[in-house]
């Protein structure tokens, strides 16, 4: 059942308030909290206040959006006007947002109610949310495993229910990826069909922010509130966008649906054996089965990691301890020993590796040999994706290759820590959107989860798609720390 709507409903028929509903949610919060690590920080008095004027307007229109009065919370990479935005990393520790990122903004438009800021990678950069100066994220399933990354607050906090819904940020996986180590619901939109305003860049040409929640219903109520061009960022697209919620039906019927060994092969077995269970399921109900071949997916990740460094290397340039953010307190003899100093400290390990990598990349000697490779190469996977798209109307895989890893786990390489976004990362490479959900448990009762990618603009189909399945396949998924949905 959806959250939001079950929510909505006792708001809207006067059986709860926004205000109780939310110290609800606070409550839980300050119990759950010190052990999940899953908000940096939480923000009563903020949400309090936007609850009572939720409350008013209940009072008078009930006929408001379904997110009105229902409390959810952020990644703490996306700007709220007046408020910290640290993305978990030194160099922002103190900086405070001057504006809203247009998507908040859509949100606190409907009557949003925010808990708190959740936590992160240092600036997104990760897949086990244990980077960020505020410690480490834990999976509500087992505490001692990750939450997943970068959004690994997010996902724990909407899995353990001390958050009904979450924005998140997706540039690699980072929604998808901890949506399936935490058993919840994430979708990764096209590119462009969620301005970017606000949402302090990683990668400029993979960003995306994207709704996590409990349910496919709940996605779909997100995702329509947030999507829409935008002014302020001009890769969004000028279009009509079809209410996905309205395209809930559940029929599958037809349906041509892809599976591609490219991405089986690289998958534990068990979480092949619980995608190949959602086949079935698909096939049971009149959904037909193409076989798709994506050759280059296997070239995906170092793409992706070219690429992406590339960008970073660009984007990070401004963090210089001269217009915002942390400055060295150390004596310096010029501007580039400040800045020096000011980067060395303000910034963590893997932020600076990817910094360099991507000045590597990027070099006059080397630009051929990686950057324009790597664009070309995925310009090729852009195309295999097309070419599968003419024969199918999406595509299904699994989100990780494997359930949650304990958060000890210290690979021996840094190429196997990248490891858990093969198959997450190619959507963002592709601009494609995909939805993650829940779709089977592993034997050490861990979630484990499935991903349907389609082609730009499908996410009514991929909703329909996943609200199929969790109607009748839903596996009952107990987090051992947590409430669920009810007050
Ligand atoms: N794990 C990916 C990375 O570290 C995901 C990043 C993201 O989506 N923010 O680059």
């Amino acid at each position: 059942m959806s959250k939001i709507l079950y929510y909505s409903n006792l708001l809207k028929t006067g059986k709860i308030s926004s205000s109780e509903l939310t110290k609800i949610y606070l409550d839980r919060i300050e119990k759950l909290n010190p052990k999940l690590n899953a908000y940096i920080r939480v923000l009563p008095e903020y949400a309090l206040a936007q609850a009572s004027k939720c409350d008013e307007i209940l009072s008078k229109d009930k006929s408001s959006s379904p997110l009105t009065g229902v409390p959810m919370a952020l990644k703490d990479n996306l700007s709220v006007v007046g408020l910290h935005t640290t993305c978990c990393s030194k160099m922002l520790e103190n900086f405070k947002s001057t504006f809203t990122a247009s998507a908040v903004k859509k949100l606190f438009d409907k009557g949003a109610v925010m808990l708190g800021k959740t936590n992160l990678d240092e600036f997104a950069m990760g897949s086990y949310c244990n980077t960020g100066i505020f410690g480490p994220a834990r999976n509500p399933y087992d505490l001692e495993k990750s939450p997943g990354g970068s959004s690994g607050g997010n996902a724990s906090a909407v899995s353990a229910g001390i958050a009904p819904y979450t924005l998140g940020t997706d540039t690699g996986g980072s929604t998808r990826q901890p949506a399936s180590y935490c058993g919840i619901v994430a979708l990764k939109p096209t590119y462009g069909s969620v301005s970017r305003y606000g949402l302090l860049t990683l990668a400029s040409s993979f960003d995306q922010i994207a709704p996590m929640t409990s349910t496919v219903t709940d996605c779909a109520i997100v995702y329509d509130a947030i999507c829409g061009h935008d002014p302020d960022d001009m890769m969004t697209f000028k279009r009509k966008y079809e209410p996905t919620y309205s395209q809930l039906s559940g029929e599958v019927k037809r349906l041509r649906i892809g599976i591609s060994d490219d991405f089986l092969s690289s998958s534990s077995e068990e979480t092949i054996e619980s995608v190949m269970k959602a086949v079935d399921f698909y096939v049971s109900k009149g959904a037909e089965i193409v076989k798709v071949k994506l050759p280059h997916i296997k070239y995906a990740l170092p793409i992706y990691y070219i690429l992406g460094c590339a960008e970073i290397s660009s984007n990070f340039g401004r963090f210089d301890g001269i217009r915002y953010g942390y400055k060295t307190s150390l004596q310096y003899k010029d501007i580039d020993d400040m800045i020096t100093k000011t980067r060395t400290e303000g910034l963590g390990k893997d932020i600076k590796r990817r910094i360099m990598l991507g000045i590597y990349f990027l070099s006059k000697q080397n630009y051929k040999e990686y950057f324009q490779k790597a664009s070309m190469m995925r310009n090729e996977l852009i195309r295999d994706f097309s070419n599968a798209f003419e024969t199918c109307d999406l595509i299904l895989s699994p989100t990780s290759p494997t359930s949650a890893v304990s958060l000890d786990f210290t690979p021996e390489t840094i190429v196997e820590k990248y490891y858990a976004d093969a198959c997450v990362a190619p959507a963002n490479l592709c601009g494609l959107p995909a939805l993650a959900l829940p779709c089977g448990i592993g034997q050490n009762g861990m979630p484990i989860g499935m991903q349907l990618m389609g082609p730009n603009f499908s996410e009514g189909t991929l909703l329909n798609a996943g609200y199929a399945f969790e109607k009748e396949c839903k596996p009952e998924l107990k987090p051992s720390i947590g409430v669920n949905y009810d007050l």
